[in-house]
């Protein structure tokens, strides 16, 4: 039997750090990743026969838990008619009216393969579409390796105290200007001052790559009304929260709109794709309706498009996120108790079906708050977790995500590991 180790060395000797996206190497929390050799539900079981239960859910996307069989069903049917075209298809015209419907700001949309393509395409259209050149962004969210986002990055770039990545050349970094999410007088500064440069402000509207925090109450009204008060283009980065907190999305949950929306994970059902899409009269400005250029060789691939939309039948069943929401609630509560329980300072927050665990006593609304949270106590309790069979986020700085396959057993068996490793951990 191949074991998890073994298919490490070999990975590391032809894999940079042995894998093919950085976090994923466990380096924030110690030892090494396991290798998973299939997932069903809420579980991942690795090369060596381990199970797991999951709360990582490929980083987002798996909302109906792993291989949901409407979900592999609809690709295997895809599959059959063919891998690629290069030519239009139905499924990309049913995509994109069923994200207009779902998420009534984006009246047009181009599809793209990742949230990383979503993201710079994005920038890129609120440049061309204002004129201007510079972006705002918030210190500690993540729009994923585009160089203009490589700017005091958030998420993986944080775990490995990277704050900006070699490779990324300063005088594009000049064009980034960063703010502290959750802080409305920054941000009303900011624009006082150079709003007039402003081509975007790019956000995302539940920050989940510094753990998860909400905004405080009011904030994204705020940015909103900052936004067109300068001029600017609002860019909700929904890559991680649309589809997920509500079935519209944070600006669903929260009442505001955007002028811009990325996406990506949950409209793929699994598969690599990403999607940016607003207002019409911006997204007639893309080639080849316009003249801002962006495209894309597998961009609409009807295998991804078939998993993108069997998912999104999936999440529109009647009460779906409200019982996530609850079952959520209830992961967070039990393990608040137990936490309690065992004298260890700890603290949670929820949006949907999207958790922060943070080991801190105070209220988390700010990314200076999350840092100064106790790291190696979360690291000893995701790995006292990942003995007893619960895979968390392998870093403090990331959201938890729930599925529909996490059962109140599911849920029940994971609070009776919390129990254990909260003990632990404080020793
Ligand atoms: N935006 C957000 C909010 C994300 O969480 C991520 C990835 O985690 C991205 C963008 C980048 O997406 P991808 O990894 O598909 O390129």
């Amino acid at each position: 039997m191949t074991s998890n180790h073994d298919l490490f060395v070999r990975a590391c000797a032809r894999l940079p750090g042995g894998v093919n996206s950085p976090v994923r190497a466990f380096r924030a929390v110690g030892g090494e990743p396991f290798f998973t050799r299939r997932a069903d539900g809420p579980y991942l079981w690795d090369v060596e026969g381990n199970r797991y239960i999951d709360y990582v859910g490929s980083w987002g996307p798996m909302i109906v838990g792993h291989n949901h069989p409407h979900v592999r069903e609809a690709v295997e049917r895809a599959v059959k008619d063919g891998l690629s075209f290069g030519t239009p298809c139905e499924a990309e015209v049913t995509m994109a009216e069923t994200i207009a419907r779902l998420v009534p700001s984006v009246e047009m949309v181009r599809m793209v393969n990742s949230g990383t393509e979503a993201t710079m395409s994005a920038i890129r259209l609120a440049r061309g579409a204002t004129g201007r050149s510079r972006i705002v962004k918030f210190e500690g969210c993540y729009h994923g390796h585009g160089d203009a986002f490589l700017v005091k990055a958030g998420s993986g770039a944080l775990t490995l105290g990277t704050p900006t990545s070699p490779g990324v050349p300063a005088a594009l970094a000049d064009l980034t200007l960063t703010l502290p999410y959750n802080d409305f007088e920054a941000a009303t500064r900011l624009l006082d001052e150079v709003g007039g440069d402003v081509a975007g402000l790019i956000v995302e509207p539940v920050a989940g790559n510094m753990n998860c925090i909400p905004p405080r109450e009011g904030y994204l009204q705020h940015l909103r009304a900052l936004c067109t008060q300068h001029g600017a283009l609002l860019i909700f980065d929904e890559v991680m929260t649309g589809f997920r907190v509500a079935l519209g999305g944070a600006q669903a949950h929260y009442g505001v709109t955007p002028d811009l929306t990325t996406f990506g994970k949950i409209i793929g059902g699994g598969m690599p794709v990403g999607a940016y899409g607003g207002r019409r009269d911006l997204m007639q400005q893309i080639a080849p309706a316009g003249p801002i250029y962006q495209a894309g060789t597998l961009s609409g691939n009807p295998v991804a498009m078939a998993a993108g939309l069997a998912m999104l039948e999936l999440v529109q069943a009647p009460g779906f996120h409200d019982e996530l929401a609850r079952r959520t609630r209830l992961l967070c509560d039990g393990l608040q108790a137990w936490a309690d329980g065992a004298g260890v300072p700890f603290t949670t927050t929820r949006v949907g079906a999207m958790f922060g665990l943070f080991f801190t006593a105070e209220k988390i609304e700010t990314y200076a708050q999350a840092t100064a949270c106790d790291v190696p106590m979360f690291n000893r309790f995701f790995n006292a977790m990942l003995e007893r069979g619960v895979f968390l986020a392998p870093s403090a700085f990331e959201a938890g995500f729930l599925s529909s396959a996490h059962t109140e057993d599911v849920i029940a068996a994971t609070l009776d590991a919390a129990r254990e490793a909260f003990a632990e951990a404080k020793a």
